[in-house]
């Protein structure tokens, strides 16, 4: 459902690299889609605080099913956004096909669906495109 961040305390020589990707992630972030449809429902998705975990580590994302809603952290690189939205909708996918109750057991499936599936989609476009045909 979450995911924490464990990030670097950033070193001083790798600040002006850390800095353009921030500003890469900004812009990525007005591409970022607004909403999905996942089942029969529609999420919004938006930038916030997606909260912590009760040791005080900060979430990536988090899905909240009863107000449809998927929040991504503010500071994440561009690609640590699509891999969090990817990551939240497959947490809304299995509750959509009723595999949702067992969330420690998913936690393991979503992350390795998400880096499996990310790979996925960022290596294979033509596919994907021939994926959305609607015949
Ligand atoms: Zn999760």
């Amino acid at each position: 459902m979450k995911r924490v961040v464990k990030r670097p305390v950033v070193k001083s020589k790798k600040a002006s690299a850390i800095k353009k990707a921030a500003e890469k992630a900004v812009r990525a972030r007005a591409m970022m889609p607004s909403e999905v449809k996942v089942g029969i429902k529609i999420f919004q998705i938006v930038k916030g605080d997606p909260g912590e975990s009760p040791k005080g580590d900060r979430f990536w994302g988090v899905v909240n099913y009863r107000e449809r809603l998927i929040i991504i952290a503010e500071d994440l690189f561009a690609q640590d956004v699509q891999m969090t939205i990817l990551h939240e909708i497959l947490h809304a996918l299995l509750l959509a096909i009723g595999r949702g109750g067992l969330d420690r057991v998913n936690e393991g499936l979503v992350n390795s669906m998400e880096c499996g599936l990310f790979q996925l989609i960022q290596d294979n476009p033509e596919l994907m495109r021939y994926l959305q045909e609607k015949f």
